[in-house]
């Protein structure tokens, strides 16, 4: 069904890269043979799972949406999948991103565009629009998506569903190509908090072969069995609420506090004195590790080599100058410019301290509430085109997300209301680290 789904829906949406069609039924049919067997079933068995095409699969391409590796397909399978696999899901297909993961709106695919089912002249958001797209426009019922500064939330948020992104570590990055490695998460899309919540169980867990994965204990995420949070308090930050922030995402936010108000929550103003800096240091950080992480596509090893060099630096330049798009161009010299001898002080280090005191912020803030509500993105989905033009506009978009990737701590963006348009506007909460539960009772008590 949802391959007949994506039958119907791609072409309009754009959502998938490539299917697995003959893989999927061939899984489906294994998963019925067992079934009638009556063989054990793992807790996904035959549900089917879009994949962001930036987690490996063995045998498949695994593009990012790059020229660079748009014909690279991967030796081994990622954890994270590996995990779905296990837990008798289906993969059904590879989705469209940002190339690299790097925007927030799938335009910086090199590969093609991917349109908001809920208004095609709309971006779906980004990186992970695809999946979001995909979920959205019921051609996938969960999938997976990767964050290092909100492209699972925020595209959740564009397109009307749930999107989640664990505590840093949380779910092995083993197989998930690097954009920014100290920020990187792997994460559900769903149609409701038990669906994000039953995708996250299965794909997290401690790996021995990421270095970062944490080796901490793993609760069970059936949150259909808990009770909602008693005397929940919510934290919000009047500083959120000012230049910028779209008056229709605004209202759809104090709505949702009061209805958080009349399911008995407490609502306290914090104050986060680093949260303004943000996105200067994630943009920082994040091209920083990009172009140490990005320096591996030499056309030797793998990826896209040119045809026409005279020497070996002329190969280098000729290849990465063909495989790489311009905003993955911007944030390699971005970030060679930050670690650079001379600069390093200047940029890059100082911005390791603010995200130190953004984290800190945090920190003093769930001394005294549960969680942080604010809005997901300052807008509803803008144009296909509006933003392409401005990369800082484009960054913008960033505000509300980065912090939690600064800080490693959990965040979920949960669909609430929509505008006079009909768009989607989405809720972010977030927790401490380490406290999913929290956050998906937290989310479920507003759904
Ligand atoms: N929009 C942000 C960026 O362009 C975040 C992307 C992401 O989370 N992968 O870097």
């Amino acid at each position: 069904a949802h391959l007949d789904a994506i039958a119907q829906q791609n072409e309009r949406v754009g959502a998938f890269l490539e299917t697995f069609d003959e893989s999927a039924l061939q899984l489906a049919d294994q998963i019925d043979e067992k079934r009638q067997k009556g063989e054990p079933l793992g807790p996904l068995a035959g549900i089917p799972v879009a994949i962001k095409d930036n987690l490996c699969i063995q045998g498949e391409v695994t593009s990012c949406a790059s020229k660079m590796l748009s014909e690279f397909r991967s030796l081994y399978t990622s954890t994270a999948v590996q995990n779905l696999l296990d837990a008798g899901a289906i993969p059904l297909g590879r989705t469209n991103l940002d190339e690299f993961a790097m925007g927030s709106s799938c335009e910086n695919s090199a590969i093609q565009l991917t349109r908001n089912p809920w208004n095609t002249d709309c971006a779906p958001g980004g990186s992970s629009g695809g999946s979001a797209a995909a979920v959205a426009a019921r051609m996938a019922p969960i999938a997976l998506g990767s964050d290092t500064g909100g492209s699972i939330r925020q595209p959740a948020a564009l397109c009307g569903i749930v999107g989640m992104k664990p505590t840093y570590g949380r779910v092995s990055r083993y197989g998930l190509v690097a954009f920014a490695s100290s920020l990187d998460q792997i994460g559900p899309f769903a149609r409701t908090v038990d669906d994000a919540a039953a995708l996250l169980e299965a794909v997290w867990g401690h790996d021995d072969r990421d270095s970062t994965s944490v080796n901490v204990e793993f609760p069970s995420l059936n949150i259909s069995e808990l009770s909602p949070i008693e005397n929940l308090r919510i934290g919000i930050v009047p500083e959120h609420y000012g230049e910028g922030l779209d008056p229709e995402v605004q209202t759809a936010i104090d709505n949702a506090v009061q209805t958080y108000k009349e399911l008995g929550a407490e609502i306290v103003e914090l104050e986060m004195k680093h949260a303004k800096y943000g996105v200067a240091a994630y943009y920082i950080i994040a091209p920083s590790e990009a172009s140490s992480n990005l320096s591996r596509y030499d056309g030797v090893h793998y990826g896209h080599r040119a045809d026409n060099f005279e020497n070996l630096t002329g190969m280098y330049e000729a290849s990465r100058g063909e495989g790489f798009g311009p905003e993955v161009k911007r944030r390699i010299m971005i970030g060679a410019y930050a670690l650079s001898s001379g600069y390093y002080d200047a940029y890059y280090l100082k911005a390791l301290k603010i995200r130190r005191l953004i984290a800190q912020d945090y920190q003093q803030a769930f001394e005294k509430v549960d969680v942080v509500l604010s809005p997901t993105s300052p807008t509803p989905a803008f144009r296909i085109g509006e933003l392409s033009d401005s990369p800082l506009q484009m960054y913008l978009n960033d505000i509300y997300t980065i912090g939690a990737n600064l800080a490693g701590i959990p965040g979920i963006s949960i669909p609430a209301g929509h505008t006079g348009d009909g768009l989607p506007v989405g809720m972010q909460l977030l927790a401490p680290a380490y406290e999913e539960v929290r956050l998906l009772r937290a989310a479920k008590m507003f759904e």
